[in-house]
């Protein structure tokens, strides 16, 4: 089946201030399993206190990496906009060493503090090795893939803990992605914000709310991944391959370790005609098209055949109708024939 892409990214897992892990950070991960979702963690490691926090790092440890993702959210927090190359390196650089020796996990995400950065941000990631990058804002960078954000569950960050968005307005921003061509969807969270102030309580009015959007979510035929999961589905678009023969186009995901949304267009030769997708791997016909654009799932392993469909298709249908047309009309001569026998009889 077609299918979206849904990332949750949670920011300022923080191990400073011995604020983690909260009773909003354990709610948010039991919620992930219990829903059977992922959820990228943006980990800031806030100089070096990680070895102060040590309840934190066994937390972290302690984490399904199938679920969860360690991203770097920045040294301690800092915003990056204008900063010295050098200095921006410095600091990445050590946060990701500090994510290494406590976690003992290679991040290759980088979420920008405060999505407050310049180009010499992705270029330094670039340049650490990263290969996801997510901000609000994006420069070009051929190297990484930028999964700028989609949605943010917080507004209005001048009130402590800032307001959420409500179900309506997070459901129909999620139902414009869902009803576009857009492949996957990014939605940006604070755990740390689903407390009263008091920070002893989760405000469960919140809560209700989150888990009513991620429920809405899940009717939904969309897959949840981490980012790091993203760039791997990315990466393996580039191990499809396109083929073309005499009659048709051949799309093949034999190497792919992901399903694929195909994308369509008719070249001139089949517009206005019946285009036929035959998945050659199981020798079933998935779909017939009138449209010149239509989308498919390719699923990985498989093959798939694109054809307009033959003449003599469209003729052996046409002589199965002429065969079942005549056989109606013989049984319509019949019942009338054996009406008038009664009618006689009688
Ligand atoms: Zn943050």
């Amino acid at each position: 089946m077609y299918c979206k892409k849904v990332i949750i990214k949670d920011d300022d897992v923080d191990a400073r201030d011995q604020r983690d892990p909260s009773i909003c950070l354990k709610w948010l991960t039991n919620l992930t399993l219990e829903k059977d979702i992922k959820v990228t963690y943006g980990v800031i490691v806030g100089n070096e206190t990680f070895c102060d926090n040590m309840e934190l790092v066994d937390y972290l440890n302690s984490l399904d990496k199938t679920h969860f993702e360690i991203a770097t959210h920045g040294y301690t927090h800092e915003h990056f906009k204008g900063m010295p190359y050098d200095e921006q390196y410095s600091r990445i650089e050590n946060a990701t060493k500090t994510i290494e020796n406590y976690l003992h996990v290679r991040s290759y995400t980088f979420i920008t503090p405060g999505s407050n950065d310049d180009a010499n941000t992705s270029k330094v990631c670039e340049a650490l090795g990263y290969h996801s990058f997510s901000s609000g804002r994006a420069y070009p960078n051929d190297n990484i893939v930028d999964f700028k954000i989609d949605a943010c569950l917080e507004y209005n960050w001048s009130q402590s803990p800032p307001e959420h968005c409500s179900f309506n307005s997070l459901k129909n921003n999620f139902d414009d992605f869902y009803n576009s061509t857009d492949e996957y969807y990014v939605i940006c969270m604070h755990h740390n914000t689903f407390w009263y102030e008091n920070k002893t309580t989760l405000n469960q009015t919140r809560v209700n709310n989150f888990e009513d959007f991620i429920d809405y979510v899940k009717t939904k035929n969309v897959e949840f991944m981490t980012i790091e999961d993203a760039y791997e589905w990315e990466v393996d678009k580039d191990r499809i391959i396109h083929n073309q023969t005499k009659n048709s186009y051949i799309i093949d995901f034999g190497r792919c370790e992901y399903n694929h949304t195909v994308k369509f267009t008719s070249p001139e030769n089949y517009q206005g005609k019946k285009i036929v997708v035959l998945d050659a791997t199981t020798n079933n016909v998935i779909g017939k098209y009138d449209a010149n654009y239509f989308e498919f799932t390719g699923v990985k392993g498989h093959r798939y055949e694109i054809n307009v469909e033959k003449e003599s298709e469209i003729n052996d249908n046409l002589q199965y109708w002429v065969i079942v047309a005549g056989v109606v009309v013989m049984l319509g001569i019949v019942g009338i024939y054996y009406k008038r026998q009664k009618k006689i009889d009688r």
